[in-house]
């Protein structure tokens, strides 16, 4: 018999709220469901008594006062609705009803800086409040989602069982993702993608970091896609066949995956493959720009995270680009000769350009954790990264034993396996960058992650010119290599020409 009391209430029906009320009430968790607009709830709940077998675990509420009152307390609360100002006024109508103690989890992809201000206000009403990233889209929210918390350790507790239990799964020996959930039959067994990363928005912040590293994942594989159609002239399916036999090895992932699905999908309208008849213009909801735009505050170098964005907005400007085509056709000058040894670079430029893509992302995630006083786990942070959401990669039980072997480590590129990946790999990224520019072949964001790999390594750079300059025309001062670090030096440039040492 059901409890008089639900064990856990979803406010939002839209994709995720429905989706993660299915897998709560699969796990056994009654759910109170409550949605603004009340005919999505009658439909919902129609919806799960003809198809859904764990139905009965699921009561929906039309007015919010009853709907709090139906959840047994402390009451959990999932927000699964539109983020910004409708996450804070659905956070002030649930106020009036709430009783100390109580935890509001919001799971929208709200932006960090919200979640921390959100957090510290209802911390002074006596409410936990949780700001937790959801990954993994519609699915992932039905059958096991990538779940990132951040809160006190408090509230965390409130929630971590429903939160290790309704998440994906990996396998304890192969650190695979644990497939095969149907509705009513959840994957039980296996190491949960979930975990509290931090305080107040410091889930919110990994969420963003991984989708400005699934943006720069995309990007990737789509250059990819575009060298072996235009340089190797491949039809769409056979490069569908070949990311389906790449999906076999270090490349695995989820993107690479349905990647492969994609591109072998005829045009249900006519003929070709569907994918050459979708438009070429990108669209994006922001949080990839908000983390290109973090990096920039931080002062990170994640520069293909900012291209993975800046190719975007350039498959924007299409009319001006069919414009500039008329005025700079297309060339092709030297055109790669051997097929089978070009595909091979180009799988070997994928795997470095992603390995570099994910060392900006963890930068920085390094450098947040200094300006916002969190402790991240980053061998954790790969681990709940592995089933469930977007970028699930078999690589990143790498990068966990990397930062396993040293939580420390710097720079992903200092990891010995990584290093040697790339000490291996960079002679045929750099090929392949340098006959995708013969031929006029945008690729962003596989020559800024090789510029990326090649700033990093270097041990000197231009950059004794820029404070030159910035010394010529602003007096903004210099360091010498022949002196101790913190010593600063201005040249007269446009008088007598002496250099003097500037004490401040
Ligand atoms: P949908 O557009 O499918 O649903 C939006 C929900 O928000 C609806 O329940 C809607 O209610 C509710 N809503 C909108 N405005 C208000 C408001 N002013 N007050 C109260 N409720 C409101 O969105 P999703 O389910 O896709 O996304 C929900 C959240 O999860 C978002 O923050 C999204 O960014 C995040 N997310 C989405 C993912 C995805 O793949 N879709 C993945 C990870 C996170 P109503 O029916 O009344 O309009």
């Amino acid at each position: 018999m059901a409890p008089k009391k639900a064990q856990v209430g979803v406010v939002g029906l839209g994709v995720m709220g429905k989706n993660i009320s299915l897998n709560l009430a699969d796990h056994g968790y009654h759910t109170a469901v409550y949605n603004r607009t009340p005919h999505v709830t009658d439909e919902f709940l129609d919806y799960c008594r003809q198809y859904e077998p764990a139905w009965q675990f699921v009561t929906g509420f039309h007015d919010l006062e009853s709907f709090i009152q139906g959840i047994e307390k402390p009451r959990r609360i999932l927000l699964l609705i539109k983020a910004g100002q409708p996450t804070d006024l659905t956070i002030e109508s649930l106020l009036a009803f709430l009783d100390p103690g109580d935890v509001i989890v919001d799971c929208g992809n709200a932006y960090w800086l919200d979640t921390i201000r959100r957090e510290r206000e209802l911390r002074q009403r006596n409410i936990d409040f949780i700001g937790s990233g959801v990954s993994g889209g519609e699915t992932g929210a039905r059958f096991g989602p990538s779940l990132m918390a951040g809160g006190t350790l408090e509230a965390w507790q409130k929630i971590e069982s429903i939160w290790m239990s309704i998440a994906a799964k990996v396998d304890p020996v192969t650190g695979e993702p644990i497939e095969g959930a149907e509705p009513g039959k959840p994957i039980t067994w296996g190491e949960p993608c979930a975990a509290r990363v931090g305080e107040n928005g410091a889930g919110h912040y990994v969420k963003m970091v991984h989708n400005g590293i699934e943006y720069i994942d995309m990007q990737l594989i789509a250059e990819c896609y575009w060298l072996l159609k235009h340089l190797l002239k491949l039809p769409e399916n056979e490069i569908g066949q070949l990311f389906a036999s790449w999906n076999q090895g270090e490349l695995a992932s989820y993107l690479i995956e349905i990647t492969a699905d994609i591109l072998q999908q005829p045009d249900p309208h006519g003929e070709g493959f569907l994918v050459e008849k979708i438009l070429d213009v990108a669209g994006q909801k922001g949080t990839g720009k908000w983390t290109a735009i973090s990096a920039l505050d931080l002062g990170v170098p994640a520069n293909s995270l900012a291209e993975a964005v800046f190719a975007r907005y350039m498959s924007g400007l299409k009319q001006e680009r069919l414009q500039a085509n008329k005025i700079f056709p297309d060339t092709h000058t030297e055109l790669p000769s051997n097929k089978s040894i070009f595909q091979e670079q180009i799988k070997t430029t994928l795997y470095n350009a992603k390995i570099c893509a994910y060392a900006q992302g963890f930068q920085l995630l390094r450098q947040a954790q200094e300006a916002f006083g969190w402790h991240f786990d980053f061998a954790t942070l790969a681990k709940i990264w592995r089933g469930g959401c977007i970028i699930r990669a078999r690589f990143l039980k790498k990068i966990a034993s990397a930062y396993e072997a040293d939580p420390e480590l710097a720079n992903l590129l200092l990891d010995p396996y990584f290093s040697a990946v790339i000490q291996s790999g960079h002679t045929a990224w750099r090929q392949v960058t340098a006959s995708a520019v013969l031929n006029g072949q945008p690729i962003p964001a596989l020559s800024s992650a090789l510029a990326y790999f090649d700033g990093y390594r270097s041990a000197t750079l231009p950059a004794n010119l820029i404070q030159a300059q910035r010394d010529y025309f602003g007096a903004h001062t210099y360091e010498r290599i022949d002196q101790s670090r913190g010593r600063h030096y201005h040249l007269d440039w446009s008088g007598d020409r002496q250099e003097r040492q500037v004490v401040e």
